[in-house]
């Protein structure tokens, strides 16, 4: 039986996905992770413990060789390529995955390749923001190293700027924060906006090649001052040229940052200019999003990059609906979830063919620019994207999120 090493941050709902994608495979799965602090062993699967602080003494501990390496969110990715490269197994290099992890070595490496890139400069978090403002308007402030949109505030004056970069200083200064990032990324990239309209681009590498699965529409106006996601379609309702100028916009730049082999995600924004490339991470479209994508007879887009990982993917990927589309719930405000309603009234919507709400009773959510994770996902399939989309408005209508609102805050905020 073919084995994978899935490399996770955490045990929770995404690990699990492709934990259970894998034995619906028969593919054996060993776990690697980084909850040495939890003293039970959740899954009774004698997990190696593993610390994503440490990539290169973490890498010399995982020395049985798997058939394949599966990588679970950012985190697991930089572990991951070097895993891969001490055992010999075809993954993205860890170059390319440093890259793909600061956002400012990142754009730099768009720009050498002629790729088109918004005026950018990082400066240190402790620096006075009064003097790091030197930026023209608007313009887009984020911490080098958080991804999921968090952090990233857009500003259109310099009092909107100091706000943003007090933000952010805020952010980086949040013990879970701090705990899991090293000080290279206690810094704060500053970007001129990008305007226009934004996609995704989703994609599985081979020896270098690149197999487009989906191009996404992000139909939901991302104007700012944050940036939440929330609606994917696929296939995207814009034009031929369009898609070939997103396309050929991603090959240069999986090259430019040395991607190789296993799937990416990327995220890029089109206006008369042409093709702005956001980011690519070195994985699958995050959270429960992976659903979105069913290839026929039933196979999901987790099961496929772990067919890939083993070198058993199916040569031809036909998509299993005509149109299909997820919603990333939007965090319904800050405070303890205390229940949900709704659900059964939003899946008996036609064309909603799954509604899961991640976040536990008793959950603390926590909108953005701070907090990290969406309280669930709706999942909807269709004839046409317009039908799903109109599904997926419909659904979230239904839901009610109830919270007891968050306890005043005593302590102030770190600046
Ligand atoms: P993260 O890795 O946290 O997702 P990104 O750099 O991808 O960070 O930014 C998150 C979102 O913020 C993007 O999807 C986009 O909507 C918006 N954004 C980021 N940079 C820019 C920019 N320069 N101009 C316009 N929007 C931007």
């Amino acid at each position: 039986m073919p084995r994978i090493l899935l490399i996770a941050a955490t045990t929770g709902y995404q690990t699990r996905a492709f934990a259970d994608a894998a034995h619906r495979l028969g593919i054996e799965v060993t776990l690697a992770t980084d909850r040495c602090h939890v003293l039970e062993d959740p899954w009774r699967d004698r997990a190696i413990a593993i610390r994503f602080e440490d990539p290169e003494e973490s890498a010399r501990r995982l020395t049985d060789i798997p058939d394949g390496i599966v990588a679970v969110a950012d985190r697991s990715t930089s572990i991951a390529a070097l895993v891969a490269q001490r055992l010999g197994i075809a993954w993205h290099p860890p170059e390319a995955v440093a890259l793909c992890r600061n956002k400012n070595l990142m754009r730099a490496a768009f720009q050498s390749a002629g790729l088109k890139t918004p005026h950018h400069f990082t400066v240190p978090l402790d620096s006075d923001q009064r003097e790091a403002v030197r930026t023209t308007y608007p313009c887009v402030l984020k911490p080098l190293g958080l991804s999921a949109s968090r952090g990233v505030i857009r500003a259109n004056d310099e009092a909107s700027f100091i706000e943003a970069f007090t933000e952010i200083r805020r952010i980086l200064n949040l013990p879970d924060i701090r705990r899991h990032h090293d000080e290279a990324d206690r810094a704060i990239q500053i970007e001129s906006y990008i305007s226009g309209k934004e996609f995704a681009l989703e994609g599985i590498m081979t020896d270098g090649e690149l197999q487009v699965l989906a191009i996404f529409d992000k139909p939901d106006p991302l104007e700012g001052p944050y940036f939440e996601e929330t609606i994917y379609l696929t296939p995207s309702r814009e034009s031929a040229s369009t898609q070939q100028a997103i396309v050929e916009t991603c090959l240069g730049a999986v090259r430019a940052l040395g991607l190789a082999h296993g799937p990416i995600h990327a995220e890029m924004r089109v206006n008369s200019e042409g093709v702005f490339m956001l980011e690519i991470a070195a994985r699958p479209i995050g959270g429960l999003c992976a659903r979105v994508l069913r290839f026929q007879p039933d196979l999901t887009l987790e099961e496929l990059v772990i067919l890939h990982a083993v070198g058993k993917m199916p040569a031809d990927l036909l998509p299993v609906a005509a149109a299909s589309g997820v919603m990333m719930i939007p965090v319904p405000g800050s405070g303890v979830l205390e229940s949900v309603e709704g659900v059964d009234r939003a899946r008996s919507i036609p064309l909603i063919i799954d509604i899961a709400i991640t976040a536990k009773l008793g959950e603390r959510l926590v909108p953005l620019p701070a907090g990290a994770s969406y309280p669930g996902f709706i999942f909807a399939e269709g004839p046409d994207p317009f039908a799903v989309e109109t599904a997926l408005r419909r659904a979230h209508a239904e839901l009610r999120f109830h919270l007891l609102s968050a306890l005043p805050t005593l302590a102030p905020a770190a600046d």
